[in-house]
């Protein structure tokens, strides 16, 4: 089989210690804009995982764990100067391998490099302090890595979760097993090969494809492994959440979530308009962020579906490289569990949907994007993560309804506020459940600044930001007696 045209190495093989490894067995590599098989990925198992642990530990105990923090920041920064510099080809990978939209699939692979950028300027600015104590003792602390952290990545938006997760894990001087998902590994082991080039010691960094049940299982059970961060669906957050507890090893879950936009009888339509429907049809709604449910006053409800309707209406569908608003999904198996919840809608209003371009190849996994109106918030479809674009607006009368409303499901990931009303937005600020609060905005452009991560089944922990490096160290105290 020839190599599709963006893909410029050997995807069958394994990064681990340094060297590039082939697989002992491979999975296909499929293209979603059209369905078709393009070729093999390496498909490695616990073996691969045990031996990517062992490497790591080596480094750890080698070049890796003698550099400087200046030294691992300038590597990472130079890591992301090639990230940048190869953006384009990025992105080609990952429209092929994910059906990502061109230059959404661009947008992620700056952000990997803003990551690396971000990490790298951090790495020698993390400091401990100077406790007052006793007489006769000075104590301090000191930010250590953890050794060994293992980094298992959905396929959704593969780069970012790299940058935030295996950057921040590299900055702080952790070695790293990064084990992408099975639908997506092409920019990870791009990522490899960019960190291999930058010259990252061997072993810092092991990339192993493979099957959640097999690599993604070994990894969250391996007692090499020091700290687990996991992106992911909430089941398999829990299976990796319990593996991880048999070796007592921390874990940074990142799951999924329902995340609400709340607009306000003084909200400023203009402004929230465009915010209410890419936060729900970016990357095709499969994000873990998406704004899936919103929440309307009922005296601008009517204004609100209509003008969302009109958006949706002019929404195109269509393969990766047509470069439109929404791509395909990821496989068969997701299309199917999308239009099986757009099929449970029967019930409401449906406002309006999105087009499948005539020239979208029949074999790709196309949804066209569907606003479902006038939901009972204890609805299925605003209840449940869809992870499709598929968004459903629901009318509210009060400010205690709304809140009641928004937080009125099992996650509680993001949520945003639409007023001109100070008071209320920091009210809401306050009472809304979910680990960011955007008021007037949504994502606020993606911010890697901005500590990221949720509350109830969204997960624990923070990674992006400042935060992620205290999560990807240890706090050790030093207490010295001198008299
Ligand atoms: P998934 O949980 O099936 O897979 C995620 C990763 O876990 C993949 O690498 C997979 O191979 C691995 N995995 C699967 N089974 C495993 C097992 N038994 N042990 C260890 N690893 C295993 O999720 P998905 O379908 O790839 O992604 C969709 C979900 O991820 C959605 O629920 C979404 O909300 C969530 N997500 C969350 C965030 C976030 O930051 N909160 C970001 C992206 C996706």
């Amino acid at each position: 089989m020839t190599r599709p045209a963006p893909l410029w190495f050997d995807p069958a093989e394994l990064f681990i210690g340094g060297t590039w490894l082939p697989a002992p067995a491979t999975l296909p590599l499929e293209n979603p804009s059209t369905g078709q098989t393009l070729g093999q990925i390496a498909r490695g198992g616990a073996a691969e995982i045990d031996a990517a642990v062992t490497a790591a530990e080596a480094a750890l105990a080698g070049d890796w764990g003698r550099l400087s923090a200046a030294e691992r920041g300038r590597l990472l920064t130079r890591l992301g100067q090639l990230v940048a510099q190869r953006a384009d080809d990025l992105a080609a990978l990952e429209a092929l391998d994910v059906g990502k939209p061109l230059r959404q699939a661009k947008a992620d692979a700056l952000a990997l490099a803003r990551y690396l950028e971000f990490y790298g300027g951090a790495a020698d600015k993390i400091m401990g302090e100077t406790i007052p104590y006793l007489p006769g003792y000075t104590v301090y602390t000191l930010r250590e890595p953890h050794g060994v952290t293992g980094h298992i990545v959905p396929w959704n938006y593969p780069m970012q979760i790299i940058g935030r997760s295996v950057g921040a894990a590299l900055a702080m001087g952790n070695a790293c097993v990064l084990k992408p998902a099975e639908e997506a590994c092409l920019t990870a082991l791009a990522f490899a090969r960019l960190a291999d080039q930058a010259g990252l010691p061997a072993g810092a960094l092991n990339v192993v494809p493979g099957l959640g049940e097999e690599a993604g299982a070994a990894l969250s059970a391996h007692p090499g492994v020091q700290h687990l961060s996991f992106t992911g669906s909430v089941h398999v957050g829990a299976l990796v959440q319990a593996a991880a507890a048999r070796n007592v090893v921390p874990v940074t879950l990142e799951l999924g979530g329902k995340s609400p936009q709340l607009v306000f009888q003084d909200a400023d339509l203009d402004a929230a308009l465009p915010f209410l429907v890419n936060a729900g049809i970016q990357n095709a709604g499969q994000t873990c962020s998406a704004a899936s449910r919103i929440l309307v006053h009922r005296s601008r409800y009517d204004e609100v579906v209509t003008r969302m309707a009109e958006r949706y209406t002019a929404l195109q569908v269509g393969p990766a490289d047509a470069d439109l608003d929404v791509g395909p999904l990821i496989s068969a198996r997701q299309k199917e569990i999308v239009e099986g919840f757009i099929a449970r809608g029967t019930d409401l209003d449906r406002a309006a949907t999105g087009r499948i371009v005539d020239q979208a190849p029949a074999g790709g996994y196309y949804v066209a994007p569907t606003l479902f109106a006038g939901a009972a918030p204890e609805h299925v479809l605003a209840q449940q993560e869809i992870f499709g674009p598929v968004q459903v607006v629901i009318p509210f009368d009060t400010d205690e309804q709304a809140v009641a409303i928004a937080n009125g499901t099992d996650f509680g990931l993001v949520a945003a506020v639409w007023s001109s009303d100070g008071a209320r937005q920091m009210r809401l600020a306050k009472r809304l459940r979910a680990g960011q609060v955007f008021l007037n905005n949504y994502g606020a452009g993606g911010g890697v600044e901005l500590p990221f991560g949720g509350v109830g089944k969204s997960g624990h922990g923070r990674e992006k930001g400042f935060e992620a490096l205290y999560g990807f160290s240890v706090l050790k105290t030093v207490a010295a007696h001198h008299g």
